[in-house]
């Protein structure tokens, strides 16, 4: 049997490309590397079942067999992202159909139905066999179901999916009116009759309600396809299984991973963005009450022409692979041990190019195995705590998504810039949470752009907590819609003016920035894009000085409300990054009694903290590849090189330290 623990340090492997004995050397020299697991078999469906009900497997056996020779494990993968050849030539409807009205072809993968009976019942039958192949294995310690599923684009627009949506429409609305009234379509003459008048939403100016049922009924089409294979999987496997996702297109993770074990994670960020992917991370640990598995990152580029993929510097792969591993995951895999020799993506970065030579990077790749192990005990029996938390929710997403509020607001950029990255660079983190997410145990919580407070009963739910001491930061381009994404009628908010008795004026958009604000001091509060103004305020911590209006002059831009127990931090504005950072920021955090953070400490490094089993400490990753200094709390034992620590130190561009203390 294998033995290995945690972190772990894998790779993709592709058996199917490459003879018996290449597998064998290939084996050796993933040992050699510190490679502890192999995720194989994720596109080898025409490997496994060439013909129609015809059964081979002997040849995955020896791969799995042959890896275990060398001390490595494996991730089965569940090929239904590529199904052969036959499947798409007896049942042409498995074809997903796209926007425009064509078929997607066979030649690429994920371009089959979720709905599709042919398709789930074919899957189905190769997750069932491959199961009872492996299932008594143990040499292969978790499963992947596809790979990367989301719903591309719009989805798929067949016959069965119109017919599964309106079937879904109907249980929903219950009547055609109910659905006519939510979705106002008295607008246009868009009023329908019957369920199945209603048309896809397609080749047309859609109207944005429907056009954001749809996009959610897709996604739960994806969820649903998953949730399939992972209750047929587990009535033999009995190993962690997930499904690798990549943060794309609005899908709710949560919904995705009710049935699996284990989040897996794909995600190719480079120098510039890494902070996008530690988002997720943040937001991956969260989702089950256990380790995520990072399943895809590059040890060098993307081959993907269409992203701007460069050297990266030296370092680079060495951090990358240690943040997943910092921010509350147990693996961090590469994509690819071995780059394909032919084929679809075949300029991808690897471990070893398509001759089995080492890349520039293998040295990072095997320091990074012994280290992980170095810390490793630590990292096993501690977890990533902090009390402050983003609100991240899909239906957020998907209401951007389908109905734009002003120009150049991007959803998922807005919250990583003006607040993410500001708490992270005072050396914080916070915890990143869908709607349905408990946030009891979180001092500080912030729920910028949350259009509909209805959605998980979030505004009653966070009212509550507010109420026993919660402190929240509210706003903006939140609580005025309700769960379809239109307005109230009555009122502008659905329960912000109630609760903190303010009063709405006015929202306006402002692309040229002409709009200014300033603190109650006078001091200039600098902030973008989107202006919702309100009524003058005892309360105000901040109005709008100059305006190309004078009716929006003197209006609250920011107020400070006590409610119960608590306090609320209305925004209605997008703050800069600087004002959230050295203002808005530290007085959320001086009205929780939390510290401010490391205000003095650079703000390119990646701090989190760690406790469990009586050990406390911190993980520091530096992730923009320049020098930082840090200033530890406590004297500490830096795992990795077993140095003393204490005071302040310099780190290196790249440098990891993983701090006991
Ligand atoms: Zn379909």
């Amino acid at each position: 049997m294998i033995n290995i623990k945690p972190p772990y340090l894998g790779c993709a492997y592709y058996p199917e490309d490459w003879p018996v004995e290449e597998i064998e050397k290939d084996a050796a020299k993933m040992k050699a590397t510190g490679i502890q697991v192999a995720r194989i078999a994720e596109f080898a469906w025409s490997r496994m079942e060439n013909t129609e009900g015809v059964f081979t497997f002997d040849w995955l056996h020896n791969v799995v067999d042959t890896l275990a020779k060398y001390g490595i494990a494996t991730v089965m993968g569940t090929p239904t992202a590529t199904p052969p050849i036959w499947l798409s030539r007896k049942y042409p409807d498995v074809l997903m159909e796209q926007e425009h009205g064509r078929r997607a072809q066979h030649g690429g993968r994920r371009h089959c139905c979720s709905n599709n009976e042919h398709y789930r019942e074919y899957s189905a039958r190769i997750v069932e066999k491959m199961a009872q192949e492996f299932a008594d294995d143990e040499n292969v310690i978790g499963w992947q179901i596809d790979n990367e599923i989301y719903a591309f684009g719009k989805g798929c627009m067949c016959p069965v999916c119109a017919e599964k949506f309106r079937q879904h429409l109907k249980e929903k609305f219950k009547t055609v009116d109910a659905l006519n009234k939510a979705w106002n379509l008295t607008i246009f003459s868009q009023e329908y009759n019957f369920f199945d008048e209603i048309p896809l939403p397609r080749d047309a100016w859609v109207n944005p309600h429907h056009n954001m049922e749809w996009r959610i009924f897709q996604q739960e089409s994806i969820v649903e396809f998953v949730t399939m294979q992972a209750e047929i999987l587990k009535k033999y496997v009995k190993v962690p299984v997930g499904t690798d996702v990549m943060p794309v297109n609005g899908m709710n993770y949560l919904h995705m991973n009710k049935k699996l074990d284990i989040v897996q994670f794909n995600h190719y960020n480079n120098p510039d963005n890494l902070n996008h992917c530690s988002f997720w991370f943040d937001f991956l640990r969260n989702v089950k009450d256990r380790p995520f598995w990072n399943t895809e990152t590059s040890t060098c580029w993307n081959g993907s022409v269409n992203i701007p993929q460069t050297v990266k510097p030296e370092g680079f792969c060495y951090a990358n692979s240690w943040l997943p591993i910092a921010l509350g995951g147990e693996a961090n895999m590469y994509w690819l041990w071995r780059t394909h020799w032919g084929g679809h993506e075949i300029m991808h970065g690897s471990v070893l190019d398509a001759c089995g030579r080492p890349m520039h990077i293998y040295n990072e790749v095997k320091k990074i195995a012994k280290d992980y192990q170095r810390a490793g005990y630590f990292l096993n029996h501690t977890n990533v705590t902090t009390p402050i938390a983003i609100h991240y929710p899909s239906h957020s997403w998907n209401f951007f998504e389908t109905q734009g509020i002003v120009q150049g607001f991007n959803y998922q950029n807005s919250v990583i810039q003006n607040y993410y990255d500001p708490i992270v660079q005072r050396g914080l983190r916070p915890d990143v949470l869908e709607a349905a997410q408990d946030f009891s145990k979180y001092k500080v919580l912030f729920t910028p752009f949350v259009p509909s407070l209805e959605n998980e009963g979030l505004g009653e739910r966070i009212r509550k907590w507010v109420e026993n001491g919660g402190v929240w930061v509210v706003g903006p381009m939140t609580d005025n819609r309700n769960i379809d994404g239109a307005r109230y009628k009555d009122r502008p908010f659905g329960m912000l003016e109630e609760f903190l008795g303010v009063r709405w004026a006015y929202a306006v958009p402002d692309l040229k920035d002409e709009i200014k604000c300033k603190w109650a001091s006078g001091q200039p509060f600098t902030s973008r894009l989107w202006y919702e103004l309100y009524e003058k305020d005892a309360d105000a911590l901040a109005t709008v000085s100059e305006a190309p209006h004078s009716a929006l002059v003197g209006k609250a831009v920011a107020i400070k409300k006590k409610v119960g127990k608590g306090v609320v931090f209305l925004l209605g504005t997008i703050p800069s990054a600087d004002v959230m950072r050295s203002n808005i920021l530290p007085l959320a955090l001086d009205a929780a009694g939390l510290s401010t953070g490391h205000v003095g400490d650079s703000s390119n490094l990646m701090v989190a903290r760690r406790e469990g089993h009586g050990m406390t400490g911190v993980v520091v990753v530096e992730y923009q590849g320049k020098p930082a200094r840090y200033t530890l709390d406590k004297p500490a034992v830096e795992l990795i090189t077993a140095h003393k620590l204490e005071g302040t130190i310099d780190i290196k561009p790249y440098q990891v330290l993983v701090l006991q203390e």
